[in-house]
């Protein structure tokens, strides 16, 4: 982890916690039942109900509750990382959570039906393609999957073990046998989405398992010509022409990860999935957990290396980088434990 641009301690991790409203099956069953949660979004704190007494306080950066907007979301939770990503810093939005509470909802949903449910990779693209000059600055994506330790090309899905590389110079990271995509307009990243999603479907179809069990990670890179007034670059007759400005170009790049489902991987293989893939999930997800913590305690050392998720992460996860988690969560007192774990993840990163 390198030190913030200002010389201080790198920047932590941003948590919001996000509800889900009931869904049809809840309203139904458990018309009487109490949410697992309290909300009280002014004072961003959450109660957790362990009982019928009991409950535990705990405080975050930000509480949204089952009726926030996704406006309102993408603003919360992944505005502030996309403005430092046009300003040249790189940055992270992730979300946490237990399978069925919203994590895609969240990021990935393409809102082709009603514009107001796009969820944060679409505002978040749209955004970015607003704000840079389409003349000499691009921005490009790729989508990845990682699954048991393997970054696959969602936009070429034959490309199953890309190669993760790390510049030893510029401690820069990228996946150099990944399709890269330049965009100039948030419809052709709806559709190149779209079309992701469906590899996504087809290559876990074929391997006989769920996208819960993976991670989907969105890599946006800008580069942006940034003039500068005191550069004088030659003109054609190889003079200094006065008053010209020459560009230097500035990279940054975003990552937006849809977690793989955070519940409690049974080893034993009796939900149909094995045990190098329970093994694999929970090594990554440990591992990102880890590194959140030490950045919290600002600790020197940030286990980055332990999984290939966290040495994607490695750039664009603490220093100057702005890190942005959100876990999600459902109200349903059945999954009490889950939602506990969930919080206690996200609250380890305070
Ligand atoms: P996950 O990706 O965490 O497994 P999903 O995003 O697939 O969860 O959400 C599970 C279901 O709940 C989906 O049908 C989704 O449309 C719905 N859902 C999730 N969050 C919300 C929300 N905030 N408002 C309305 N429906 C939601
Ligand atoms: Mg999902």
């Amino acid at each position: 982890v390198r030190q913030s641009h200002d010389g201080g301690v790198a920047n932590r991790v941003r948590v919001t916690v996000r509800l889900r409203p009931r869904n049809a099956e809840e309203l139904e069953a458990d018309l009487d039942f109490a949410d697992c949660v309290e909300l009280q979004p002014e004072l961003k704190r959450l109660k957790l109900r362990k009982n019928n007494w009991d409950c535990e306080t705990y405080q975050f950066d930000e509480i949204l509750t089952e009726t926030a907007s996704q406006k309102r979301v993408y603003e919360v939770v992944a505005k502030p990382v996309v403005e430092s990503v046009l300003e040249g810093y790189n940055g992270t939005v992730m979300a946490y959570g237990q399978t069925g509470t919203g994590k895609t909802f969240t990021l990935g949903k393409l809102g082709d039906e009603d514009v107001a449910d796009r969820g944060i990779m679409v505002r978040a693209l749209e955004d970015i393609l607003a704000n840079v000059n389409h003349v000499d600055d691009t921005v490009t994506v790729s989508y990845l999957q990682l699954y048991m330790e393997s970054v696959q090309d969602l936009l070429a899905p034959e490309r199953d073990n890309c190669h993760i590389q790390e510049d030893p110079k510029t401690g820069d990271v990228s996946v150099p046998g990944a399709t890269q995509i330049q965009l100039t307009d948030h419809q052709s990243f709806c559709n190149l989405l779209d079309m992701g999603e469906a590899n996504r479907f087809a290559a876990n179809t074929k391997l006989n398992t769920e996208s819960s069990r993976s991670h989907a990670i969105l890599l946006v890179q800008v580069k942006k010509a940034v003039r500068n007034k005191d550069l004088v670059v030659p003109n054609e007759n190889g003079n200094g022409a006065k008053g010209m400005r020459a560009p230097t170009i500035r990279r940054s790049k975003l990552l937006i990860v849809d977690l793989a489902g955070s519940e409690r991987v049974d080893k034993s293989g009796s939900e149909g999935h094995t045990l190098e893939e329970a093994k694999s999930i929970n090594l990554s997800l440990t591992a990102l957990g880890k590194c959140i913590n030490a950045l919290a305690e600002n600790s020197p050392h940030v286990p980055i290396r332990d999984s290939k998720l966290t040495r994607l992460l490695r750039d664009s996860f603490g220093g100057t980088a702005r890190t942005s988690l959100i876990v999600t969560i459902g109200p349903s007192p059945r999954h009490r434990g889950e939602t506990t774990s969930t919080i206690m993840f996200g609250q380890r990163a305070m």
